[in-house]
């Protein structure tokens, strides 16, 4: 886990525009969709029911924690629960005791014994996160 102490390229996790950002930015505004994006690690601690939780950065759902939103980060550790559809640039871990009720797209999932999943799975490295969920307000338009 070696962080580069520059500058981290992202992705906005909306509208998926390349942004620029120092290592230490705790959010920016994306320059594609001018909302603003959060990109700083985070520990969930406690209940959030909310439409989306999105964040550039690493978050961890502890044990407490409970998240309940269509859930859109880089990376994603859940020890405690979460109920929504999941969408990780980079990985989702579910631990011992964690509970995901909801769908995953992620180039990387681990799944520890004792851990809950339920949901559909997309796995891969094509699961890298363009945003094409046809469930969001993305409808597919035909021919
Ligand atoms: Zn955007």
């Amino acid at each position: 886990m070696s962080k580069s102490a520059g500058r981290r390229s992202l992705l906005c996790p909306r509208c998926d525009a390349p942004i620029d950002v120092s290592a230490s930015t705790k959010s920016v505004p994306c320059p594609g969709c001018h909302r603003n994006i959060r990109t700083e690690d985070e520990v969930v601690n406690d209940y959030q029911a909310r439409v989306e939780y999105y964040n550039e950065g690493h978050v961890e759902v502890a044990k407490k924690g409970i998240i309940i939103a269509e859930v859109r980060v880089r990376n994603l550790t859940i020890k405690g629960e979460v109920k929504g559809p999941v969408r990780a640039r980079e990985s989702v871990q579910i631990a011992k005791g964690g509970r995901l009720y909801g769908d995953v797209v992620a180039p990387t999932l681990s799944v520890e014994e004792g851990a809950v999943l339920v949901g559909r799975v997309e796995v891969g490295p094509k699961r890298a996160a363009p945003l094409d969920s046809p469930a969001l307000d993305a409808v597919p338009q035909a021919g």
